[in-house]
């Protein structure tokens, strides 16, 4: 069970800006993350491990995991490893032959577009039909107890096998302002002029 998509939400977004990425684009022209939804048990840390560390913007937060060396986010995970779920993100998975759609298809979600920096077509349908494999997946992962099987955490307690760094209101603040800034200064010089009118601005 793997399936792609692209998710605007804020709080992506501001994961993303913690990220300081500077000429590396987490996010797409209109703020989205492509993600792969899959399964943690089909996941395998084969280097690099110590290097992997979590945060979360709260302490009621995904579980937000990058590698520490390069700032490379890693995945979102649920805090309870018995909801066997992980949204990888594109920036860890190689890209080149074979691309993310030869390796799984299409993206069948896309989510929170009401964040986007602009227009995203909405796809209601997909998203649900798609919803409900992921659901459908992690619900028998659970059933059978294969959930435990799980790189992020640890096998019998269920704990992080990282202790998540929650930021503090202030820190989470900066990066939610961050999302917005950047809002403003990429589109800001987006401007067009109505035939006899003044100028317009575009998505302010
Ligand atoms: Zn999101």
């Amino acid at each position: 069970m793997a399936n792609r998509g692209v998710c605007y939400c804020k709080d992506c977004q501001a994961f993303a800006h913690f990220l300081e990425r500077p000429g590396d684009a987490v996010l797409n022209e209109l703020g989205g993350t492509e993600i792969v939804a899959t399964l943690p048990k089909h996941v395998q840390f084969t280097q690099g491990l110590e290097a992997l560390v979590c945060m979360s913007l709260s302490d009621q937060g995904l579980l937000r995991w990058y590698a520490s060396c390069c700032n490379t986010p890693i995945g979102n995970t649920p805090r309870d490893y018995k909801i066997p779920y992980v949204g990888l993100i594109h920036s860890c998975l190689a890209k080149h032959s074979p691309s993310l759609e030869d390796s799984f298809g299409p993206v069948r979600m896309v989510l929170q577009t009401k964040s986007a920096k602009g227009h995203v077509k909405s796809t209601p349908m997909s998203n649900f039909v798609t919803l409900l494999k992921i659901m459908k997946s992690v619900i028998a992962t659970r059933i059978s107890g294969n959930y435990k099987r799980n790189p992020f955490f640890v096998e019998d307690s269920g704990a992080p096998i990282k202790q998540p760094r929650v930021l503090t209101k202030a820190e989470r603040t900066r990066v939610t302002s961050a999302a917005l800034t950047r809002r403003s200064t990429r589109t800001s010089c987006v401007r067009l002029r109505p035939r006899n009118g003044p100028p317009v601005k575009l998505f302010r």
